[in-house]
């Protein structure tokens, strides 16, 4: 690896993070985005497949024979209004790369670059550039559409502002929940607040629900295992003295395999009937689907700790303590080949960053070259594995 050369790679690639950082788009509207990406790979003479979501990829094949390796970088962004007095700040009212997704997408242009320039490596870079990762998940479709066909290995990166610049969070497992979503509609019977003796009323009804349904965790999963349900609303009624004839709770489980996902639903489903039942209302659940966990593969980990150590310093490496029970459309790409997720610090030694999905959040671009380090290191080390 040429370190030289990977720096002014990590130049150009600056000036394409402030423009995507300037031009946000929401989940599914990434049109300008893709557009601007493929503009940067056109000129980099590197020909694009397209994806009915939207996404792409982008092949870079070495001068010797190998095996297919894919990088991918998410394209959404969040609607907030961006907070940071930035002078690239964002020209999209309303909506803000509060997510460091510009940041993914400028560290995979960088890597084009460097590797568009450096051909000497044994087999084929694939670049994927995904759309929709904060919402319906853009992995899943691309997935489906055989973008992992014939890939060995695969890494993505997401910004950390926990993390110093220069260094990196791996973990091999688990490291994101699997998650699905739920809405449970209670029809009970309305009428005077005054009457209770001729209602049904969907509000206690919905009480004991709330409270049944923390018992999943606390009584059926093992203390051992990461597990959540929680509620995140609660609607029914408008006046003090009207029973409404109905209520709706929705929420979230999450859980860390594919195992306890279907046993969380299962009960969510079973102990929300049965209550209703005892309060004489109906009940109908709907699941909405959510990601599965992502799970990372020890080896292909510590193969990435390895390069990145040989690359950025033995100290540049912390494996992370625990995994989060949030998600990430990147466990899709992980069950079809080996490969790790890992964690780029953006924040710089002694400053504060604020956290991510906050109008606020800007990482520090001097982690560019450094997700770039990442990118391009650990292709070559599954390559050469
Ligand atoms: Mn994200």
């Amino acid at each position: 690896m040429q370190k030289q050369d990977i720096l002014s790679a990590a130049e150009v690639a600056k000036a394409h993070y402030r423009h995507l950082h300037t031009h946000p788009e929401l989940s599914g509207e990434e049109f300008e985005t893709a557009r601007y990406i493929k503009r940067v790979l056109a000129e980099l003479d590197l020909p694009v497949h397209d994806y009915s979501n939207g996404g792409f990829h982008g092949d870079i094949k070495g001068t010797k024979d190998g095996p297919l390796v894919a990088l991918r970088a998410d394209m959404d962004a969040l609607p907030l209004k961006e907070d940071t007095g930035l002078s690239f700040a964002s020209e999209n009212d309303g909506v803000m790369h509060a997510c460091g997704h510009d940041m993914h997408m400028a560290s995979l242009l960088g890597t084009a670059i460097y590797f568009a320039e450096h051909r000497d490596f044994p087999g084929t870079v694939r670049l994927i550039f995904q759309p929709n990762e904060e919402k319906d998940g853009g992995a899943e479709v691309m997935v489906a559409e055989g973008v992992m066909d014939g890939v060995s290995h695969c890494m993505g990166l997401h910004v950390s502002p926990y993390l110093d610049v220069g260094t990196f969070g791996l973990r091999p497992g688990f490291m994101y929940a699997g998650v699905e979503d739920f809405k449970i509609t209670l029809t009970g019977k309305g009428g005077h607040a005054a009457n209770p003796e001729l209602c049904t009323d969907p509000i206690v009804c919905g009480g004991h629900v709330i409270v049944a349904l923390q018992s999943i965790v606390a009584r059926h999963v093992s203390p051992f295992t990461p597990a959540v349900v929680t509620i995140g609303a609660a609607r029914g009624g408008n006046k003090h003295n009207i029973i409404p004839d109905e209520m709706i709770l929705e929420g979230t489980i999450r859980s860390d395999n594919l195992a306890n996902r279907d046993k969380l639903r299962g009960l969510l489903t079973d102990i929300s009937a049965a209550t209703a039942k005892a309060h004489g209302c109906d009940c109908t659940v709907e699941i909405i689907k959510g990601y599965v966990p992502l799970i990372n593969d020890e080896k292909a980990t510590e193969i990435v700790a390895q390069a990145l150590r040989a690359t950025c310093g033995e100290d540049a490496v912390t494996f992370l303590p625990t995994p989060t029970m949030g998600a990430e459309d990147f466990a899709y790409y992980l069950q079809k080949a080996p490969g790790t997720f890992i964690n780029l610090g953006v924040k710089n030694p002694g400053d504060e960053r604020n956290a991510i999905h906050t109008p606020q959040f800007f990482p520090d671009e001097a982690a560019l070259k450094y997700g770039i380090l990442a990118e391009v290191a650990s292709a070559l080390a599954f390559m050469e594995k």
